[in-house]
């Protein structure tokens, strides 16, 4: 494409020298451009923007040039005249922008360490996994974990794991947009996670990769595991690749408040005090808040990856996205990872976040379904500083598109007019199974269930594989009962 972008531009060039003829050559040149873009319309479907307006085209169809969305509208309106190159029949169909995970952890563990409390689980579990855990496992492990996730109409990870050259090798082959962020920890009991380095390393090599899709972030494990020089040091290269910062807040009350007696401030306000709260910093979790850590998230204008599943199974409580979104706190919902979850579907985090809610201030109408469906797109894509590019059907966005059937019996009725119920449908009543195609960056990743990039049964091969050998690994570094 370079050469024709460059033929392009000679011609421009000519039309200032040339005004007559540059004009005919112009137009010429306007329609070689278009015959080399390729146009693909989503037609006839029930169509949710997700916009500022959360305006729904009941019959409505999505223009996508390329890897941006041109025009959304009715149907009638779009693409009248166009040439196109394919078209996508969505009637019975549900058209949004794809979700948006706003914390993840790649893995290989799902159902093999249960039924444990927060930190008796990470020293049982997890950090034993982490003594043993190989580039290639990383590999298997994000390549099983992002074809889940597009399968589940996900179509951005914020992803936090190790070696995440192979993730991004992962994302790259999968389709999925991805912005990884390193389990980085420095202490010296953790010196087996990732390196700042080798984080700094990853922004300088994969930062801005595969036309963009791949961003990097600086990562920090949890106060637990980061010196306080490694949280000057992530402000430094933050600043300096203008990349964002990932890391945990509290999940658990008693390591809230153990860390309250260590450091002589919550942890929210360490993280201030650090520099480590700005626009563009995701803290998972955040379950156990002061109002005054609130305030600073709200002043900071720092976003909250809420992730309901792992806090329920972990029994770690309940996070107060109520207050958070009174104050003006951004709130994405992410999933965790498959050993906390133990699925990749934010389907069932949208629901579960809903049900939290109301069951725990006993009102119903905590966290209705719109709101679930923007925290699940349009908020994380704010959180990750990609607002203006994804997370909502608008025109001039990348085209991060999925379809999802309503005409499934658990979806009946699925009604348009007057009692529409769609979102309530997605919500609450959908599986991930229901996502039938999924684009992103206007390319088609699945279609009608099938995953195009990857070979999916190979990738499952390779999981169950890579995961049988760090079980075994990982023996000897599992402490005894
Ligand atoms: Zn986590």
């Amino acid at each position: 494409m370079h050469g024709v972008e460059g033929d392009y531009w000679a011609c421009q060039i000519l039309v200032n020298f040339a005004p007559s003829y540059g004009i005919i050559i112009s137009a010429l040149v306007s329609s070689w451009k278009e015959t080399l873009t390729e146009t693909t319309i989503i037609k006839n479907g029930v169509v949710i923007t997700l916009n500022e307006r959360n305006q729904i085209y009941q019959d409505g169809s999505v223009l996508i040039e390329d890897n941006r969305i041109v025009d959304v509208g009715p149907s009638d309106n779009i693409s009248r005249g166009k040439r196109v190159d394919n078209t996508i029949d969505a009637r019975g169909k549900a058209v949004l922008p794809g979700f948006v995970n706003l914390h993840a952890h790649s893995g290989l563990i799902r159902g093999t360490a249960e039924d444990l409390p927060l930190w008796e689980w990470l020293e049982r579990h997890v950090d034993p996994k982490h003594k043993v855990l190989r580039a290639k496992d990383a590999y298997a492990a994000s390549s099983l974990c992002y074809t889940e996730m597009i399968k589940a109409g996900i179509t951005t990870v914020l992803d936090m794991y190790r070696f995440m050259h192979r993730c991004a090798d992962a994302a790259e082959e999968v389709g999925i947009r991805a912005v990884l962020a390193p389990y980085v920890a420095d202490k010296p009991e953790y010196d087996y996670f990732e390196k700042q380095n080798d984080n700094i390393e990853l922004i300088r090599k994969r930062h801005g990769s595969a036309n963009g899709r791949i961003h990097v972030w600086m990562g920090l494990e949890h106060l637990v595991y980061c010196s306080e020089e490694a949280y000057h040091r992530a402000r430094e290269y933050a600043d300096k690749f203008n990349v964002g910062i990932h890391t945990h807040g509290e999940e658990s009350k008693e390591m809230a408040a153990k860390l309250e007696k260590e450091y002589g401030l919550s942890p929210i306000e360490v993280l201030h005090k650090r520099r480590i709260l700005t626009p563009k910093t995701v803290l998972a979790h955040c379950v156990w808040v002061t109002p005054r850590e609130i305030e600073l998230l709200a002043k900071a204008g720092t976003s909250v990856a809420h992730c309901p599943v792992s806090n329920m199974k972990l029994a770690s409580g309940v996070a107060p996205i109520l207050d958070y979104l009174r104050q003006g706190v951004n709130v994405g919902l992410g999933t965790d990872g498959v050993k906390e979850n133990n699925r990749l579907d934010m389907i069932q985090e949208m629901k579960i976040a809903g049900l939290l809610q109301k069951v725990t201030h006993l009102d119903a109408a905590a966290l209705p379904a719109n709101t679930l469906l923007r925290m699940a797109t349009i908020n994380g894509a704010k959180a990750l500083g990609l607002g203006e590019e994804i997370g909502s059907l608008e025109r001039g966005k990348r085209a991060d598109i999925i379809i999802l059937n309503l005409t499934s019996p658990h979806m009946s009725p699925a009604l348009t007019g007057e009692f529409f119920n769609i979102i309530s449908n997605i919500v609450y009543a959908a599986i991930p199974s229901d996502v039938e195609t999924v684009l992103v960056d206007g390319k088609i990743v699945m279609q009608k269930r099938k995953v195009l990039t990857v070979d999916e049964e190979e990738v499952v091969a390779r999981h169950k594989a890579a995961a049988e050998e760090l079980l075994e690994r990982r023996k000897p570094f599992v402490p005894k009962e």
